[in-house]
């Protein structure tokens, strides 16, 4: 909804969903996963939809708001229909996934402000 939109926006990363953010006493947690979307199998180049099952994959990230942080990605792999051939999703920020640091301290914020005034005005 909006928050997927705002988060496409800044981050230029159409497929990133962020499902949740916890701020607990000792880290951040952003939860994120990838939009679903049809995959090419490494073996033989077709084409599949087919989820096998889920991993989730914790990625430290630099401080945030002097807090460690922690990207936890629920990493999908799908499974070829013509070779049964599994593998997991293409995630195409986490190579390079330091740049989105700044962008993501700023939705952060946004995101715990709009809490924080919401949680206020109650
Ligand atoms: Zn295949």
């Amino acid at each position: 909804m909006h928050n997927n939109n705002f988060i496409k926006n800044l981050l230029g990363f159409k497929d990133v969903i962020v499902t949740k953010i916890l701020n607990t006493d000792n880290c951040f947690e952003i939860y994120l996963e990838m939009k679903k979307k049809p995959h090419t199998c490494p073996c033989c180049n077709s084409q599949t939809r087919r989820v096998h099952d889920y991993r989730i994959q914790r990625v430290k990230h630099i401080p945030l708001f002097l807090k460690p942080t922690v990207l936890v990605i629920k990493k999908r792999r799908y499974r070829c229909n013509i070779c049964g051939k599994r593998f997991y999703e293409h995630i195409e920020f986490l190579p390079r996934y330091y740049r989105i640091t700044n962008l993501l301290s700023m939705y952060v914020i946004t995101e715990l402000t709009n809490t924080y005034s919401m949680s206020s005005l109650a």
